[in-house]
């Protein structure tokens, strides 16, 4: 047995070894406030990869037996009556859903403050942020609490969280997981995506929850390769031979972060050393990505959030008439956020606006998308970026939104394409992590999964000299 091989980390991080490190980081002022349920109940089937293995579950996605908020007032307590596909997929390979994370209200945010139940702290310094919107799924993981956590992934929720917090996440190809019973927030950008410990126990996590699923008309029919022998080490001194890695230009303007910048080249460096061969590209319309995602997300949002209504789901304000039981149940219930995405796409959709706004944004959303496509067909396997252009800002310091909505400057490309993306940790900034992020092709998770095993080889050999 190998103390240093992930899987057999897994193991033997049991259920047990989860609630006394929940009881120790969660509860109190300085608590991270990563969980807003939790079934100490939970037991495994004790079958399958996942035998025993303790996980967390973002607030958005559907659990039985657990509530699902989405961080909101206007869900408060609110228990759905089916389960999502990837939570089944969990159980039935073993896991144990311990409880359901924090998250900024409805999946929109980079920091966890948008949440109606309290902001997340980053475990790694309490006073900031573990990052959004599945900031509790990280923060769960990089605490220590579980190894494997699902978040979801509209813009780069599981990526730049994973950077803040140093640890995996995955966000997979469009139609990789399923999406049954994952909250809508901007369909055609959602996925669930997947945070671990490290690469491989990501990959094992992804690998349990991918597949096709008939319940989800946009999940793909496309064989789900081996994705955890994809992640495992190797004793190849130049495992990545062949492997042409592009370098986007854009991703590395004059005005990032020189420390961040050079926690990247590093990274490239190891990449070299491996094998892989190292290639400028250029993918030209990548600065207007932000403003492209913020018209189509919300756009979709205002569309997926007119059910909460009172009548449905969750919480239902008192009123004489239905229509004030509608207007006060969503005032009432909807933070500031929410208010402003569901506003913006009502607009960008309305009338004399659509084509000025929504039609141009899907035009340059093709674009972005057709950008990667080309420099795919031009012999890069991989591309390699920073993950977000800080590391983990103070609780309260980013106030302004379109501020917040750069967080997201290097992430929202791959879901506009809806090609996956993964980061990981590349090294610390004042003790603060930085994350790098790989980007493939379609349906590509496994070159991916083995370029990031890799490179976290490689930083863990260097870390023991
Ligand atoms: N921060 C982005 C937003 O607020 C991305 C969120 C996400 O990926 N769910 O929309």
């Amino acid at each position: 047995m190998n103390a240093t091989d992930p899987f057999v980390r897994l193991q033997t991080h049991t259920v047990e070894a989860a609630w006394r490190r929940y009881d120790e980081v969660q509860a109190g002022p300085e608590g991270l406030n990563a969980f807003l349920a939790v079934d100490r109940a939970a037991r495994g089937d004790g079958a399958g990869v996942l035998a025993g293995v303790p996980v967390a579950v973002k607030d958005n996605i559907a659990t039985l037996g657990m509530p699902t908020t989405c961080g909101s007032r206007v869900l408060d307590g609110y228990v759905s009556p089916f389960e999502a596909t990837a939570v089944r997929r969990l159980r039935a390979a073993g896991a144990v859903v311990i409880g359901k994370t924090n998250m900024d209200e409805f999946a929109m945010g980079s920091s966890n403050e948008n949440s109606a139940y309290g902001p997340v702290r980053n475990p790694l310094d309490r006073e900031r942020v573990p990052g959004g919107s599945s900031g509790g799924s990280a923060a769960a993981v990089a605490a220590g609490v579980v190894r494997i956590a699902l978040g979801s992934e509209t813009g780069g929720s599981v990526r730049q969280p994973a950077a803040f917090c140093g640890i995996v996440g995955i966000k997979p190809t469009y139609g990789r997981v399923s999406r049954y019973g994952l909250v809508a927030y901007a369909s055609s950008l959602d996925n669930v995506g997947v945070f671990g410990a490290s690469v491989a126990e990501a990959a094992l996590g992804l690998h349990v929850v991918a597949g096709h699923d008939r319940f989800d008309a946009t999940s793909a029919d496309v064989p789900v390769p081996d994705l955890t022998a994809a992640a495992r080490p190797t004793a190849d001194a130049r495992p990545l031979a062949g492997l042409v890695v592009g370098r986007p230009v854009e991703y590395f303007p004059a005005s990032l972060d020189a420390r961040i910048a050079e926690r990247c080249d590093a990274a490239l460096q190891q990449l070299r050393a491996l094998g892989a061969e190292v290639r400028d590209v250029s993918l030209p319309s990548t600065g207007l990505a932000i403003p492209v995602y913020y018209i189509i997300a919300p756009a979709e949002a205002s569309s997926n959030l007119a059910r909460y209504d009172g009548v449905r789901y969750g919480v239902r304000a008192a009123a004489d008439d239905l229509n004030s039981m509608y207007e006060r149940t969503r005032s009432s219930g909807f933070g500031d956020e929410v208010t402003r995405r569901i506003l913006l796409g009502t607009y960008v959709l309305s009338a004399g606006y659509y084509d000025a706004y929504y039609k141009r944004a899907q035009a340059v959303r093709a674009l972005v998308t057709q950008e990667f496509a080309q420099v795919f067909a031009s012999g890069v396997d991989l591309l390699f970026t920073p993950t977000a252009p800080t590391t983990a800002f103070r609780l309260g310091e980013v106030s302004d939104p379109y501020e917040m909505y750069l967080s997201d400057i290097f992430t929202v490309t791959a879901n506009l394409a809806g090609i996956p993306a993964m980061s990981q940790p590349i090294g610390t900034i004042d003790g603060l992590p930085v994350g790098g992020q790989f980007m493939a092709p379609h349906f590509g998770e496994a070159t991916m999964l083995r370029a990031a095993a890799a490179l976290e080889q490689a930083y863990a050999a260097e870390e023991a000299r």
